[in-house]
């Protein structure tokens, strides 16, 4: 190396940096080496060979998802991982319940290992997975097989996270409680948590909460369905009970449940999800949803701020799937490249999936790092506010 050659590869420059642990932030530099982060500190832009002004932007540890669905072409709800994912600034996820143990191999094969995006699962327990959301996968209840789920998660533990359940009516009919049962005895003998997708549960909530454990994982914390976490428009106090003894909620937006009319009155109550995730699938990754920023400018339109946010699509996600410990979800001198650079965006109509518009600044992914290597970016699926009311129809 002669003397005057730059000593980082990509700079980064004067965004608003956050920690993802903290959710604090600093204007400051960002400087990438190879596949890692080299440095963050004021004034590195002179020794770089690309410098990257970010000024005005939020520069974020490439985002999490905790809860998606991957798996086109075999399950309906399967969207695509690069074009709804990591092109828009997710460089990890984890799909929820789209596969079960019968269909693994193939998810394993023809979706996960080949993925740019680092990828994990919470694996359905039912073997069917969730092919297609018009056949409950848990109607015949001997599709939940404790051995195969097990079998399928201890040999691979690189990709399987956790479990889930989804304990909606058209999915367990009146079965909810021994099928809920089997699935926290077979997520405990696996030592991984479960997730557990309500909406439409046979009964009121807290007869669900009571059951789960600290880790286990709520899906739809604002969903407008019946039996979610508002009566008379308060946060039930089980749902505070069960975050005590350690109950995780996240968002999981979906085609189907997330309401501004619930998830407003509980941010006013302080109530915030543990995980702010998207529930991507292909039913709704061309609205409602779009994907995971959107879901994040949503949820700051309802009032959290980005200190609240960030570490919720970062740090938090990453440790709910032991993706931490490969790095994701924190943005630390020494530690890998994935970054997401987000700028706000124009005001648009963001529907929720109960038939209620917001308009508000959206958040737009412009750079995207993964372990060091920039990968483009596609365009907001939505449509700009001067075409009011077409986004809520698309969904
Ligand atoms: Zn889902």
């Amino acid at each position: 190396m002669t003397e005057n050659a730059p000593r980082y590869d990509l700079v980064l420059a004067g965004g608003e940096v956050f920690d993802s642990a903290t959710g604090a932030s600093q204007v400051t530099d960002v400087a990438v080496t190879g596949d890692r982060i080299a440095r963050i500190a004021p004034g590195l832009a002179a020794d770089a060979r690309e410098v990257v002004d970010c000024a005005g932007r939020y520069v974020l540890p490439g985002l999490v998802e905790g809860h998606t669905h991957i798996f086109a072409e075999v399950s309906k709800v399967g969207a695509p991982p690069d074009e709804a994912h990591l092109h828009r600034g997710v460089v990890a996820a984890c799909d929820a319940g789209t596969v079960g143990a019968s269909t693994f191999a193939a998810f394993e094969r023809y979706v996960a290992a080949p993925a740019k995006l680092r990828l994990v699962n919470f694996l359905n327990v039912s073997v069917l997975g969730l092919i297609d959301f018009r056949f409950g996968e848990l109607m015949n209840p001997d599709t939940l097989v404790p051995e195969d789920a097990l079998a399928v998660a201890a040999a691979n533990p690189h990709r399987v996270r956790g479990f889930k359940i989804r304990l909606s009516e058209d999915v367990v009919g009146h079965n909810w409680r021994p099928l809920l049962k089997r699935s926290l005895e077979l997520s405990a003998d696996a030592g991984l948590p479960l997730m557990i997708h309500i909406g439409e549960t046979p009964e009121p909530l807290p007869a669900v909460l009571e059951m789960l454990r600290p880790g286990d994982v709520v899906a739809h914390c604002y969903t407008g369905k019946p039996y979610g976490i508002l009566a008379d428009g308060t946060v039930l106090p089980e749902v505070y009970a069960a975050r005590e003894r350690g109950v995780l909620f996240e968002s999981a937006h979906g085609k189907s449940n997330l309401s501004f009319k619930v998830a407003e009155p509980a941010i006013a109550q302080g109530f915030y999800p543990d995980v702010i995730t998207s529930d991507t699938s292909a039913r709704n990754w061309r609205g409602p949803v779009f994907d995971l920023v959107t879901s994040m400018a949503k949820l700051r339109a309802l009032g959290m701020t980005m200190e609240q946010i960030v570490p919720r699509v970062t740090s938090a996600p990453a440790r709910l799937t032991g993706l931490d410990a490969e790095g994701y979800g924190s943005l630390v001198e020494g530690g890998p490249a994935h970054v997401t650079v987000l700028a706000d965006a124009d005001e648009a109509v963001l529907p929720d999936a109960a038939g209620n518009q917001i308009t508000a600044p959206r958040l737009e992914p412009e750079v995207v790092l993964l372990a060091g290597e920039r990968v483009p970016t596609v365009p907001w699926r939505g449509l700009p506010t001067d075409q009011a009311g077409a986004a809520g129809r698309a969904s």
